[in-house]
């Protein structure tokens, strides 16, 4: 199958699953799995921090920063598009008791920091207190300018509040911009990072922030049901996702980027080149097109992509140029 629903469609690698299966182990409820030990101190080293928590997904390292900066009652700025606002299923609010302020993303994902500003409530009965503005990036697939994450941090430091960011694909934003990802991890109290995407871990996420903040969270992360036990074996493919596999990500940038070229010559889509900066590619479908319909028949011949409104498409590890071009001839095909 060429699969161009999303980055978390990708297989281990083959020198992932040799660390897995020579993983040396222990229970890291103890704190006794020096895999994982490892992999905690390797990625608070690289990133800048404190501390670092492995996590089982994306989505509880988020729900970890937000209830370890948060207590019951107060709020968090983020965007409308936000993952940890829009596609977390409320866990910050059913779980937390903790109030999200989504705020409009701007069409390169920021949120206006006048938006931000105008959102922070005063010292008063009547409000939750703001306590925390949480950034993505990427976002979209889109990078947010490193001008403007400075901005927002000061903006946070001047009215007391923490700055947490979704790094989901913070190692796509690096890679765009050829920088370190701690030139963008700099700015933040916490940041989470996605091994199982784009960087091909089987599972895990990374939360990074101080000794306080990764306590508190490792307490939370007990409560609900996120201690494991011998967690060195997924460790050791997720040391992998950050050693040797973050250059790799320009290729799925260069192909994203040629998948655009090649959408944006067919009648039928609309592709803002401008907009592909990482591995996203988003189309708009003319009127007359019907994704749906189109993903069934695509299916048959081993081809899977999203069905929407619009043509949302992911390159990753297993999406080769080969494969891009297979799947440009089936679109004609299919679209005559
Ligand atoms: C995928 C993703 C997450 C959550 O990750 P899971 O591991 O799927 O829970 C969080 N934020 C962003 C921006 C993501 O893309």
């Amino acid at each position: 199958m060429i699969d161009f629903r999303s980055d978390t469609v990708t297989m281990p690698t083959e020198a992932m699953r040799k660390a897995m299966a020579t993983a040396e182990v222990g229970d890291d409820v103890y704190g006794d799995d020096p895999t994982v030990n490892r992999l905690e101190a390797l990625a608070a080293e690289m990133y800048g921090f404190d501390g670092a928590l492995f996590t089982s997904s994306g989505t509880q390292a988020n729900l970890l920063a937000l209830m370890s900066h948060c207590e019951r009652g107060d709020e968090y700025i983020c965007g409308q598009q936000a993952h940890n606002y829009k596609f977390e299923g409320g866990g910050a609010a059913v779980l937390g008791s903790i109030q999200p302020q989504p705020l409009n993303n701007q069409d390169d994902g920021s949120i206006l920091l006048s938006d931000i500003k105008g959102a922070i409530k005063p010292d008063d009965v009547h409000f939750a207190n703001t306590r925390l503005v949480s950034l993505e990036n990427t976002i979209g697939g889109k990078v947010l300018p490193q001008s403007y994450i400075a901005e927002a941090q000061q903006l946070a430091f001047n009215h007391g509040l923490k700055i947490h960011l979704d790094g989901a694909r913070v190692a796509n934003a690096a890679v765009a911009q050829n920088i370190a990802i701690s030139e963008i991890t700099q700015y933040f109290d916490s940041v989470s990072i996605c091994l199982s995407k784009g960087l091909c871990a089987p599972v895990g996420s990374i939360l990074l922030g101080d000794e306080r903040l990764i306590g508190k969270a490792r307490r939370w992360r007990k409560m609900l049901g996120g201690g494991m036990r011998q967690a060195g074996i997924l460790a050791a493919a997720a040391s992998l996702a950050i050693t040797d596999q973050v250059e790799r990500l320009a290729i799925d940038h260069d192909n994203a980027g040629y998948l655009a070229e090649q959408l944006s010559m067919l009648t039928e889509f609309r592709v803002d080149l401008a907009q592909v900066q990482t591995n996203m590619v988003f189309a708009h479908v003319n009127d007359g097109v019907d994704i749906s319909s189109l993903a069934v028949k695509l299916k048959q011949s081993g081809i899977l992509i999203s069905s929407g409104s619009t043509l949302r498409l992911v390159t990753h590890a297993d999406i080769s140029r080969a494969d891009i071009d297979t799947f440009i001839g089936e679109l004609k095909r299919y679209l005559k």
